[in-house]
């Protein structure tokens, strides 16, 4: 079958592999019809999560029919139309158990790895580095589905494949980032980031109750997007002072919760090999236009910082002193799929979260590599790209 694959920094290929197979008696195969990119596909081919390597299959978002099962599969039939949660938990542990899916005790076959950096191994996850297991991804026409009956939810009628992909991560980590946020009625919540998990956290936030959103970033386009369909305030940081126009909006007091949706290396191009990017980006965290520092520093005392974008390293410059005399509550996460998948669902069908106008671009898996282009430096007005691997 074909699949993109990750090359080295900054590459990726549409390479012929071999088609997956059942493993083990939990697996489904499922032929894609739809994959999204996502921003942390971005910190993956940038080289900025250690453990990738070349031929790795990128893409953790997606739709498509189940076309095979392992013996041991019990809700899904062949045939089905379903949408597959990013994270893979197992059903059985203490962690999944207590709704904290992507931290499943059972998924990462390389838990030692992630163990040596930090301390303790999450679940396994598609498409990603080998630090999360190095399961192949879903930019492919087929993927293996590892403990299929706790990751693969049909597809409601209505849902078009370029809209109900983002029920796998996007629409869940917005969710969750607003969940974390303990949000008020009448409370502001400002989010670092347009990008489709920014704009759908804001989305989040009012459902949840938030009285408003701003939302933060610097490409006109997206801050259009967020205002037009998340319905958030927008502040464009390139013109505009945030902590400010922050404090004007809230009273002199600042945002109740904020929340980052933006992750490591975002804006830096141009070098080479994992481990100096690692340093680099260290050194480019402690910048003051950190989207986690700001956030920090622009949260009213006594407020939340949710932070969802995705980091694997240190973090140098974090303001831990503001943390603490401001008495900041943390948070932060991998989604965890099948706790939020079915609300998504749900909201979505039900028409209260849009999510058709994000796929701005949609291509077959052969145009791949011009796909991760457009998307990386956000040109065409790219929000999101989607693959159909079945042309
Ligand atoms: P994206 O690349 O489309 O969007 C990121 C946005 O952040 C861009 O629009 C960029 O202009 C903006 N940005 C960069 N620096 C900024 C700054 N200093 N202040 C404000 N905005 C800034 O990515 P996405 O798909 O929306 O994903 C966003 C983040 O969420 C990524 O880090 C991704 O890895 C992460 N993510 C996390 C989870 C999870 O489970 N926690 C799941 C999916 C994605
Ligand atoms: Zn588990």
């Amino acid at each position: 079958m074909k699949a993109l694959c990750w090359e080295g920094v900054n590459k990726v290929a549409v390479r012929t592999v071999p088609d997956p197979r059942i493993e083990n008696a939990g697996d489904a195969i499922v032929r894609v019809t739809a994959s999204s990119v996502c921003g942390s596909d971005l910190h993956l081919i940038g080289g900025y999560v250690p453990a990738m390597r070349e031929g790795d299959i990128l893409g953790h978002e997606f739709v498509g029919e189940v076309v095979e099962l392992g013996p041991g599969v019990r809700t899904l039939r062949t045939g089905e139309r379903v949408v597959v949660g990013s994270t893979i938990g197992c059903g059985g542990c203490w962690y999944c158990d207590t709704g904290r899916w992507s931290l499943c005790d059972n998924t990462n076959p390389n838990a030692e790895l992630s163990e040596r950096l930090w301390g303790q191994s999450p679940a396994g996850v598609f498409g990603s580095s080998h630090l999360t297991g190095g399961f192949a991804g879903s930019h492919a026409e087929y993927v293996r589905v590892p403990f299929a009956d706790h990751g693969a939810y049909r597809v409601p009628l209505g849902l078009d494949d370029d809209a109900v992909v983002y029920a796998s991560d996007a629409v869940p980590t917005g969710w969750m980032a607003a969940e974390m946020c303990d949000i008020s009625d009448g409370d502001v919540v400002a989010v670092w980031g347009a990008g489709a998990v920014g704009q759908l956290a804001a989305r989040s936030a009012l459902l949840l109750g938030a009285e408003r959103v701003v939302v933060i970033d610097r490409y006109p386009d997206r801050l259009a997007a967020a205002r037009d369909n998340a319905g958030a305030h927008t502040l464009d940081y390139r013109t505009t002072d945030v902590q400010g126009a922050l404090r004007e909006l809230t009273a002199g007091r600042g945002p109740d919760a904020c929340i980052e949706a933006v992750g490591m290396g975002a804006d830096s191009d141009g070098l080479t090999g994992v481990y100096d990017r690692a340093r680099h980006l260290m050194r480019l965290r402690s910048d003051r236009s950190g989207a986690v520092r700001e956030a920090i520093l622009a949260c009213r005392k006594g407020g939340t910082v949710a932070m969802v974008g995705v980091f694997a390293g240190a973090v140098d410059g974090f303001p831990l002193g503001a943390v603490m005399h401001k008495g900041l509550t943390l948070r932060s996460g991998q989604q965890h799929s099948q706790r939020y998948l079915p609300v998504a669902l749900d909201r979505m069908a039900r028409g209260d979260i849009p999510t058709g106008y994000l796929t701005t671009h949609r291509m077959p898996l052969d145009e791949g590599p011009r796909g991760y282009d457009l998307f990386k430096h956000k040109t065409d007005g790219c929000l999101r790209v989607v693959f159909h691997p079945q042309g």
